[in-house]
């Protein structure tokens, strides 16, 4: 999946954001431990031209 940049319309890079656990996600509220079903790791896109970065999450189905 693609995404452009809505500030200058640069296809997004897909990046990782490091954390001390290696996995930076989001989960739905609200939190139920162990329940991988709602929850995903967090993407960065970031533009390569103006550096504007938008977050995606690889699943958005779990959120449902
Ligand atoms: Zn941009």
């Amino acid at each position: 999946m693609e995404h452009l940049c809505p500030k200058c319309n640069t296809a997004l890079t897909k990046c990782i954001a490091t954390s001390t656990t290696g996995k930076f996600s989001a989960i739905k509220l609200p939190v139920k431990y162990f329940t991988a079903k709602e929850s995903s790791e967090l993407f960065p896109y970031v533009c390569s031209t103006c550096g504007y970065t938008e977050w995606y999450v690889e699943k958005p189905e779990n959120f449902k």
